[in-house]
């Protein structure tokens, strides 16, 4: 038993405790991208300040009976940017840090993401607070039930399209999709299958979705790579976060001539100077959850990662990775953002002043919303189309997004992620100028 404390302890325990870290704003520095681009093409102030705050915001607490029998309350968001180009469009991440703030950045991004690449969507994100790795396969099911019974008809087809981010996948979308099927009447059961995307293909997905981020980037790396005159083949690649995208963006990079040579994820960072075999690596972390227990590589610090000296940096995990210390160590032509905010805005005014070209976010990894809406399209029309077909349409939208971001940049004399805002911008301006302010 512990001694009664005396009535003085608390406050002298308290003075001890060292202050907690400062959060980092993402949501804050979404806003000062926005802020900047704002300027940069003139945007009127009221659609500036429209857009500075989300629509709506969904806050759900659920309780999911677990397997041993206790009863957890887990916490939900679903934020619903703008809608003003059509459903709120984004993924859903299943992450112990999830907060309101994060996923309030990540719809807003999810915003200018959908009108870059010109696709009828507006943005929204969500996510629950947990770690999937801590629970059971049923135990993820019924979490994923009950947040999706949670926010009812707040989604839907027409409404809201949620799909895959971290900590979620296919698996996590039959689940969501089913739950509102069974939330639909019978006759409109049919229909909605488009409620979620990134499902897999026998249950209405597309083929060539869960490859589609990575292979956005590849489209990016490769344009980049062209524009100057730079040879991919026999060029090296570090990515930090082997998941969907990292993972994908490796394997398509393989088959360039792109050596991955070093990894890290969740569970620590590997090095491997002669390059992995990126489909190996991809099937461990399939079967294992991480990258960790991979016989093909020296165990290293994440320091020493971000030290090593190659041609592409991938950051394809989560927000804030590249700060100060890390930008100053980088050492490396280009970073393909993957992740979504993978820079802070001081880790990425060093890369610029050091020479280092950014794929910005919005842009880079803007093939999975692309690849998304095409599996909606099929949903609609009850159709299926072959890779060939999928494959074909990502390069042209990607394609076409690259320059009229590098148009705007060169225009504007702007980094690449300003110009990427600024295009996005430009479009949402014009719809509200026509459509004015209800009522
Ligand atoms: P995922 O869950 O498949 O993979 C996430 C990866 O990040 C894993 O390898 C994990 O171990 C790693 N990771 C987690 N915490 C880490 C940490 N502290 N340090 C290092 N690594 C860590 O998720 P994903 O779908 O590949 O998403 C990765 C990023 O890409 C996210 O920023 C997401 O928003 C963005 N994104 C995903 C998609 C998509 O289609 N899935 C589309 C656009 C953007």
């Amino acid at each position: 038993m512990s001694e009664p404390t005396p009535a003085t302890a608390p406050t002298a325990t308290h003075s001890m405790k060292a202050p907690a870290p400062a959060k980092y704003d993402f949501f804050g520095v979404v806003q000062g991208y926005l802020d900047e681009a704002a300027k940069l093409i003139n945007l009127p102030e009221y659609i500036r300040v429209i857009l500075s705050q989300p629509k709506n915001e969904f806050i759900v607490h659920f309780p999911v009976k677990m397997d041993n029998g206790d009863v957890r309350l887990f916490k939900g968001y679903r934020i619903q940017h703008n809608n003003v180009l059509g459903p709120y469009k984004g993924g859903i991440r299943y992450h112990q840090d999830v907060s309101l703030d994060d996923v309030k950045a990540l719809a807003a991004m999810m915003t200018w993401k959908c009108a870059l690449m010109n696709l009828p969507y507006g943005g929204g994100k969500g996510g629950v607070k947990f770690d999937p790795r801590s629970v059971s396969r049923g135990e993820l099911q019924r979490i994923t039930r009950r947040f999706f019974h949670g926010l009812g008809d707040n989604i839907g087809p027409e409404t809201d399209i949620p799909a895959p981010d971290v900590g979620t996948n296919g698996q996590t979308m039959a689940w969501a999709m089913d739950t509102y099927m069974n939330m639909t009447g019978q006759k409109g059961r049919q229909a909605v299958k488009g409620v979620v995307t990134g499902k897999p293909v026998a249950s209405g997905g597309t083929i060539g979705r869960e490859k589609a981020t990575g292979q956005g980037l590849v489209h990016c790396i490769t344009y980049w790579a062209n524009e100057n005159d730079f040879n991919l083949e026999g060029s090296t690649m570090t990515v930090q976060g082997f998941g969907n995208v990292g993972s994908h963006t490796s394997v398509i990079l393989s088959k360039l001539g792109v050596s991955t040579i070093a990894v890290g994820d969740h569970s620590g960072y590997l090095y491997n100077p002669e390059g992995f075999n990126p489909h190996k690596l991809q099937e461990h972390v399939k079967k294992t959850g991480a990258i960790a227990g991979y016989s093909g590589g020296k165990a290293i610090s994440r320091e020493e990662f971000f030290k090593i000296k190659t041609d592409i940096f991938a950051p394809c995990a989560l927000e804030n990775q590249i700060g100060v210390d890390e930008a100053r160590s980088l050492n490396c032509r280009i970073v393909g953002e993957g992740a979504n905010g993978p820079c802070s805005p001081e880790g990425e005014k060093i890369l610029l002043e050091k020479g280092i070209t950014i794929l910005p976010d919005v842009l880079a990894n803007a093939g999975g919303v692309t690849v998304s809406y095409f599996e909606w399209i099929q949903n609609k029309r009850s159709e299926s189309w072959s890779l060939d077909e999928v494959d074909e349409r990502l390069e042209k939208a990607m394609r076409r997004a690259w320059k009229e971001t590098t148009e705007m940049a060169r225009s504007k004399k702007s980094s690449l992620r300003i110009a990427a805002y600024a295009v996005a911008l430009h479009r949402i301006a014009q719809v509200y100028a026509e459509r004015e302010i209800f009522p």
